[in-house]
């Protein structure tokens, strides 16, 4: 990292903010009681539970949401990027939810929701019409998921995904689980119409499995294809999922963001949304070994994903004395990533954050916030 991160001490490590690229508040249990999962087979089976837990569930999007959000700030989140679900069965109400817990917390951490329609986009019919709406009332992205697998076909996907894109100018971010050869085909068609519609750069793939095997034949033509329209891949490096290979795509000049994915959900059981957790779960799921290794998850934690969402708070960050910051006991980065304490204090505008500051300043707020 350099020595802009290297304290006058020797244990205490000033550094920039942590981004979460890929986060779903809106489905998250934190701060609620225990929710025991059910087994899942398939993908399908996933977000069939996923769907009966939300419907289910009495505690509101808003509160959920802002429990967990207020956490992440805690542990050093500066900015995130929230897949929030848009579907007839739900309507808008998650967007509303996640945006009122961001209002909350607005000076603190910059929230980009995308709206996700989890539950099909052209195979749910009223979704488009209500990913169009949400676009107005709270997301600002445009998502989309497994095009082949999911919805029914991927040109109709992308014509839709990228149909709304163009007419509201916003940028897009698909989650793509489809792996081997058919997965592979659809970041080269993502790719594609990316550079088509001259999106170079403001489009990024979640998951995006189909990367993580290097025995593909056409996964170093993909690379390239996804380099040269500037797509963007946010991993998350959970428990049994693939990860790619750090080094092969940053050799193919592959941008990678971080995220925590589901939290706590319906989905999965763990997860912290701590970004230094993650960061610590990517260095162990890639199999970081070098001080090298290790600084490259803290970079794609920092400011990879500051690069992604335009996080200027953590992009400023220059050393020590730096307004936005955050402070640990490390003598390194590389052992910051390994041990993952939890901060010593995260400031913002020279303004060090606790629980009782941001309180302060939800109950303030509460009174302005449309619910
Ligand atoms: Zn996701």
């Amino acid at each position: 990292m350099g020595m802009q991160c290297v304290a006058p001490t020797q244990t205490l490590l000033s550094t920039p903010g942590f981004v979460d690229s890929h986060i779903h508040p809106d489905k998250t249990r934190w701060g609620s009681p225990w929710q025991s999962r059910r087994p899942a087979m398939e993908l399908t089976d996933l977000i069939a539970n996923d769907l009966r837990a939300q419907l289910d569930s009495k505690d509101s999007v808003e509160e959920r949401a802002y429990a967990l959000m207020k956490q992440a700030v805690l542990n050093g989140t500066m900015a995130m990027r929230a897949h929030v679900d848009v579907g007839s069965q739900i309507g808008m109400k998650n967007i509303h939810g996640v945006r009122s817990a961001a209002e909350r917390l607005a000076p603190f951490l910059d929230v980009q929701i995308v709206a996700f329609p989890q539950f099909g986009l052209l195979t749910n019919p009223g979704t488009v019409e209500l990913v169009a709406a949400s676009l107005s009332e709270g997301a600002d992205l445009v998502g989309g998921i497994d095009p082949q697998s999911l919805d029914g076909g991927l040109h109709g996907h992308l014509n839709a995904v990228f149909g709304l894109a163009a007419a509201h100018g916003r940028d897009v971010d698909i989650h793509l689980h489809d792996t081997g050869s058919e997965g592979l085909a659809q970041l080269r068609a993502i790719a594609q119409r990316t550079m088509a519609e001259g999106m170079q750069g403001r489009v990024t793939v979640g998951h995006a499995f189909a990367l993580c095997d290097p025995a593909e034949p056409d996964l170093r033509p993909t690379l390239d294809a996804l380099a040269e329209a500037g797509i963007w891949i946010a991993t998350c490096a959970l428990g049994a999922d693939p990860v790619p290979d750090l080094a092969l795509l940053e050799s193919h000049g592959v941008n990678v963001a971080l995220g925590s994915d589901g939290v706590r959900d319906a989905w999965s059981p763990f997860g912290t949304g701590s970004m230094v957790d993650r960061m610590h779960l990517l260095g162990y799921r890639t199999g970081a070994l070098t001080d090298s290794d290790l600084e490259h998850c803290f970079r794609i934690a920092t400011a990879a994903g500051a690069g992604l969402l335009g996080a200027t708070p953590v992009q400023k960050f220059a050393g020590p004395g730096s307004l936005d910051r955050v402070e640990f006991e490390a003598g390194s980065i590389a052992e910051l990533v390994v041990n993952r304490p939890a901060p010593l204090r995260v400031v913002r505008e020279g303004k060090e954050l606790t629980q009782g500051v941001l309180t302060a300043r939800s109950s303030e707020e509460s009174t302005t916030v449309l619910r």
